[in-house]
């Protein structure tokens, strides 16, 4: 959702000298990638700007996350927490968060492993790099990718019923990963799918409730 600016002044500044701290969080596969300082006006300019702005204790100025490296946090949703007094930010990188060159600040953050396999798979195809496994599926066209998704199916099922659960595993596996291949060959992604998950789980859980 978005972060009105009203809401602003409902945030408790005066609680740590006109500071809160935010967290950030990466919006597709949730993993937390650092830890800032905002205060009023590094919070405008995020609103503003759609780009993660704090305040650099350090350098006692604004300071927008990638001014200089190029690696910008673009905003996608802002949420204070129970006593406001603490940011949740989610965001976009654009490379690199940590100055050290890795992902995440907290280098065993975890993140959904799923979803940075499918920010992977719609990179190959946009890209194409030779000798990439992705590629050579993409090149082979829709119905190619088609049949192995059935295939795998087949194989993880097999797996099941003479109870190996390491090919099962294995299979499974097969299974996703070319099953991401073939949404990403419609344009679409495992996202997607866990939408239409969710709407059910939702109607479930209204039937529950009612
Ligand atoms: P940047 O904002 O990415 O252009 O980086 C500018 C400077 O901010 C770097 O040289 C670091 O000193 C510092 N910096 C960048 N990213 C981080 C981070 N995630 N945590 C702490 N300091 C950072
Ligand atoms: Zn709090
Ligand atoms: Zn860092
Ligand atoms: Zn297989």
């Amino acid at each position: 959702g978005d972060f009105a600016s009203t809401r602003c002044d409902a945030l408790a500044w005066d609680k740590q000298g006109g500071l809160l701290p935010a967290v950030v969080q990466d919006a597709d596969t949730l993993r937390v990638l650092m830890l800032g300082y905002m205060d009023r006006a590094a919070l405008q300019a995020t609103l503003a700007t759609r780009r993660v702005t704090f305040f650099s204790r350090s350098r006692q100025r604004l300071w927008t996350k990638g001014e200089s490296s190029g690696h910008f946090l673009d905003l996608v949703a802002i949420e204070a927490d129970c006593d406001h007094d603490t940011l949740l930010l989610q965001a976009r990188p654009q490379g690199p968060t940590c100055h050290l060159g890795r992902a995440s600040c907290f280098e065993h953050a975890p993140g959904d492993f799923l979803a940075e396999l499918d920010a992977l798979v719609a990179r190959r195809e946009r890209e194409r790099p030779e000798g990439s496994y992705t590629t050579a599926l993409f090149a082979g066209g829709l119905r190619g990718i088609a049949q192995k998704v059935g295939e795998e199916g087949v194989e993880t099922a097999l797996a099941a019923v003479v109870q190996d659960d390491a090919a099962l595993c294995g299979e499974a596996a097969d299974l996703l990963f070319h099953l991401q291949v073939l949404l990403r060959a419609r344009g679409l992604s495992l996202q997607d799918v866990v939408t239409v998950l969710r709407e059910r789980h939702r109607g479930v859980a209204s039937r529950a409730d009612g």
